[in-house]
C-alpha cells in the first residue's frame, strides 16, 4: 500500500444511498485504489437532526454490496466534537455573530450575485457596531458565528476543472462556522477531519468545488496540513437539471436491488458514464482500477433519464432486457 496517499468516503447518513452517491463513492474509491492508497470511511453525522444510525448501517451495507471497501473507520463526526470545539476556540478572533434570519438569508440566496447557485453573504453583520452586537448578545438573540474571510483569492488546482482562483464572491463570502442551533458547520468539521486524518486526495462532486476554498482557508488559519490533490467530478442530474438526491426514490440502491438490478450492473453503468467502460457491461469495482483515470471524466454534468432508468431496473427484474437500452443523454448539459 502507498502510505503517502489517503482518500476518504464521507457520506452523510441522512437517507438511503442513491445512484448519485454510488457514482461519487465509486469514483473516490477508484481514485485512491489506483494509487494504492489508504481509504478512510468517515460518517458525516454532525447534523444530529437529520442523521440516523440506521442510515449509517444501511449505507455501509450498500457500499459493501457495490464492492467498495475501506481500510480505516468508520469514524463518526458525532464522536469528534471535542476536536471541533478546540479548533472553534482557536478561530474565535476571526469570528463574528450573525443575526440574519433564515428569511433574510433566503432573500440573499435568491439575489443574482451568487456564483453557481452559491448565495453571496455580503457581510451584513460584520459591520454592526459593537454596542449593538453586545446588546443583542445580552438579549439572547439567535445568531450563528461566521468567519471573516480574507480578501485574497484562494488558489488550488483541481484535476478535472483545472486551476482555480476563488475570491469571496466565488465561494459566497463569510460563511458560518457554528450554526444558530449550536451545531458546527460542515466546512469546519470536514476541514479539520481531512487534515487530522491525513487526507491527501479529496474526490467529490463539483457542487462542492467552491467549498474547497472555504476549507483551505480554515486549514491555513488553524495551521493544519492541506490535501495535495483535488478531483471534483460532474454531477448526475435529472432532466429538469436537479442533482440526483434522496427524493429520486426509484433510484436508491435499495430500490434498484429490490428490482433485482445487480451491483455489477450499476457499477458497469457508472463506469460507462465515467468513460472507463465503453460497452456498459457489468463490472466489479476491482476490475476497473487499472482503467480508471480522471482524464476520461466528462466536465459537464450528466443528464439521466430517470424514467428510463426506472424502467431499466424493472426490465432487469423481469429479465426482459439485459443492458440499459440507451437514451442516456451523456454530457447533455450545456
Ligand atoms: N458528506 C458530504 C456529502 O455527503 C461529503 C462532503 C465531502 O466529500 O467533502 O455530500
Amino acid at each position: 500500500m502507498n502510505n503517502t496517499v489517503a482518500g476518504r468516503l464521507a457520506p452523510s447518513p441522512t437517507g438511503l444511498l442513491h445512484l448519485g452517491n454510488a457514482w461519487a463513492f465509486l469514483l473516490a474509491w477508484l481514485a485512491v485504489r489506483k494509487c494504492g492508497g489508504r481509504l478512510i470511511l468517515r460518517l458525516e453525522d454532525i447534523d444530529t437532526q437529520r442523521s440516523r444510525p440506521i442510515f449509517a448501517e444501511q449505507l455501509m451495507r450498500d457500499l459493501r454490496w457495490l464492492g467498495l471497501d475501506w481500510d480505516e473507520g468508520p469514524y463518526r463526526q458525532s464522536e469528534r466534537i471535542a476536536l471541533y470545539e478546540e479548533a472553534f476556540c482557536k478561530l474565535t478572533p476571526h469570528l463574528y455573530p450573525c443575526f440574519c434570519t433564515r428569511k433574510e438569508l433566503k432573500e440573499l440566496a435568491s439575489a443574482p450575485n451568487g456564483v453557481d447557485g452559491q448565495p453571496f453573504y455580503p457581510g451584513t453583520c460584520r459591520e454592526l457596531p459593537q454596542e449593538i452586537v453586545q446588546a443583542r448578545l445580552l438579549a439572547g438573540d439567535k445568531h450563528s458565528l461566521r468567519l471573516c474571510v480574507p480578501s485574497e483569492n484562494i488558489v488550488f488546482t483541481d484535476r478535472v476543472y483545472g486551476l482555480q482562483s476563488l475570491g469571496p464572491c466565488d465561494y459566497g463570502g463569510d460563511f458560518p462556522i457554528r450554526r444558530s442551533d449550536g451545531l458546527f458547520s460542515y466546512q469546519l468539521c470536514c476541514a479539520i477531519d481531512d487534515s487530522l486524518m491525513g487526507i491527501s486526495q479529496v474526490v467529490r462532486g463539483r457542487d462542492i468545488l467552491v467549498s474547497t476554498a472555504r476549507q483551505r482557508i480554515l486549514q491555513t488559519l488553524l495551521g493544519l496540513s492541506l490535501p495535495s490533490e483535488y478531483i471534483h467530478f460532474p454531477l448526475l442530474i435529472d432532466q429538469t437539471g436537479v442533482r440526483l438526491a434522496k427524493r429520486h426514490k426509484s433510484l436508491t440502491l435499495a430500490s434498484l436491488r429490490e428490482r433485482c438490478v445487480a451491483a455489477e450492473t450499476i457499477v458497469g453503468y457508472l463506469a460507462y458514464l465515467a468513460g472507463i467502460n465503453p460497452g456498459m457491461a457489468p463490472r466489479y469495482p476491482h476490475e476497473l482500477v487499472s482503467a480508471f483515470t480522471y482524464t476520461s471524466l466528462p466536465v459537464n454534468d450528466i443528464v439521466l433519464d430517470c424514467e428510463r432508468l426506472f424502467l431499466w431496473g424493472f426490465c432487469q427484474s423481469t429479465k426482459k432486457t439485459p443492458g440499459f437500452p440507451g437514451g442516456i443523454n451523456k454530457d447533455g448539459a450545456s
